[in-house]
């Protein structure tokens, strides 16, 4: 009697232990996860995207023990997923996809859930070509959001054992959580960035972005003694286009003068709105013999564009004014732009519709 009740003491016992073991190898397993989350929020909640992405291309495939990783972007208005960071030998570092061409993420992001597949080659997914990179066809496609928002898609492809767990998997979902806010914020932080040096007009940038971009460009132009000119553009008679045509099509003609500012200055090249009718280019490692021409194209293109309508078709001008830097008598920038608007107000007194030389 005491025998078998000793035997079942025993069981029980031995139970209990698989239990606890289980339990702590649980939370040793919860610790690491919560360990690897600090991590990265600690690393990658700078409001950067270049940051984070190098961040996860460093660790995520460590962290949740996947050998490949791709996380895309929406482009809402194009309805596209753009490739953000990966580590896939096998893709260039930037692609862009449909929505509709990629069955899985449309599936995921449609229904707003992840989607697991043990074996993605047998799953309604598959569209034919087994990537022969993976070792095994696990998949996970987990759409990063926030509130109803698609922010992007995270796929993990190909981890080591061939499934997660079921804490596992909701580590990869608290993942997907911390990474939809954080990549969320970074997105608007760049948008609001770029709004603060964008004019509002001609979307192109604005004074106080050409200025801060002027100065680091003239002191390392100083420091290599390379070559740099800078273009002041002025509209002709701005004034009475406004009076005649009324401002919103004022409006409009700097709008295309702004669009071609960006068809012909290089990408290189700073163009921005300096003042109400007023552009100004600055232009790294060009002297006056490569700037000139520059400013001679655009004066031509402008003087091209065709307003108002075929009854009543009306054109406008500018006048350039560019100047090159010059080692020996310029300190800063203020003065290279001095000797461009110089040669600017010297366009206009010659009868504008020109460029000159300062
Ligand atoms: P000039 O050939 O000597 O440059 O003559 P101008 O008439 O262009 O020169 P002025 O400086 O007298 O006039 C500039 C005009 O530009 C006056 C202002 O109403 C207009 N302007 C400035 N900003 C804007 C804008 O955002 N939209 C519109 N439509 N007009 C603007
Ligand atoms: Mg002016
Ligand atoms: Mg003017």
């Amino acid at each position: 009697m005491n025998d078998k009740r000793d035997d079942k003491k025993d069981l029980e016992l031995s139970v209990i232990r698989d239990l606890l073991k289980k339990q702590n190898g649980m939370l040793g397993q919860s610790l690491i996860f919560s360990n690897h989350l600090l991590y990265l929020q600690k690393s990658i909640s700078l409001l950067d995207l270049e940051e984070i992405k190098r961040v996860l291309v460093e660790k995520l495939p460590h962290i949740l023990s996947i050998r490949y990783f791709t996380l895309f972007l929406f482009d809402k208005k194009n309805n596209k997923l753009n490739l953000a960071c990966h580590n896939r030998p096998d893709l260039p570092k930037n692609m862009s996809i449909a929505v509709e061409d990629s069955p899985v993420m449309r599936d995921a992001l449609n229904h707003g859930k992840y989607i697991v597949e043990a074996n993605y080659q047998n799953s309604k997914f598959f569209q034919g070509k087994r990537n022969s990179l993976f070792q095994n066809n696990f998949l996970v496609c987990a759409p990063l959001m926030v509130e109803n928002e698609i922010v992007g898609i995270l796929n993990l492809n190909d981890n080591i054992k061939g499934f997660f767990s079921v804490g596992e998997l909701d580590f990869v979902i608290n993942i997907t959580e911390f990474l939809s806010l954080t990549i969320s914020n970074a997105l608007l932080f760049e948008k609001v960035e770029d709004l603060s040096v964008t004019d509002g007009l001609t979307g192109i940038k604005n004074r106080q972005y050409l200025e801060n971009i002027f100065v680091s460009e003239f002191s390392r132009s100083l420091r290599y003694k390379s070559p740099l000119s800078a273009v002041i553009i002025d509209v002709d008679h701005f004034k009475s286009v406004n009076d005649t045509y009324g401002h919103q099509k004022g409006d409009q003609v700097l709008i295309e003068i702004g669009k071609v500012l960006n068809v012909i200055c290089r990408a290189h090249d700073t163009i921005a709105r300096y003042g109400g009718e007023e552009f100004v280019i600055v232009l790294p490692e060009t002297n006056i013999k490569g700037a000139f021409p520059i400013a001679e194209r655009i004066r031509n293109q402008v003087e091209n564009l065709s307003f108002g309508s075929d009854a009543e078709d009306w054109n406008v001008t500018i006048s350039c004014g560019v100047a090159e830097i010059d080692f020996k008598k310029m300190k800063n920038k203020d003065d290279l732009l001095k000797v461009a608007d110089q040669a600017l107000y010297k366009a206009k007194e010659n009868g504008r519709n020109q460029t000159i030389i300062g």
